[in-house]
């Protein structure tokens, strides 16, 4: 897992662990996203995603129920899995 990730120019730092009853969560306050260690690798990426998705539409103020932030951050998530986007743009950094 990474240890950090950087939000709308904010770095925040990403901890996995086995203290957490949900699958993510993240505390503004801290700039800490946590992540269950409980899931799979995969998964806790998965998870992770729909927390920097949380962040940002927190962070921009948009109004939007959650399950549709969720619904959001999972096709955004397979747009960039099914072409490998995250890959790309990174090496062409
Ligand atoms: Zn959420």
């Amino acid at each position: 897992m990474v240890k950090k990730v950087r939000i709308l120019g904010i770095d925040w730092s990403v901890e996995v662990t086995d203290e957490i009853d949900c699958f993510g969560e993240c505390h503004p306050g801290k700039l800490k996203i946590f992540i269950n260690s409980k899931l799979s690798e995969a998964a806790q990426y998965y998870i992770l995603f729909h927390e920097i998705t949380e962040i940002i539409i927190n962070e921009l103020e948009i109004e939007m129920e959650h399950k549709d932030l969720t619904a959001l951050s999972a096709v955004l998530y397979a747009v960039i899995q099914d072409n490998a986007l995250a890959t790309t743009l990174t090496k062409e950094k």
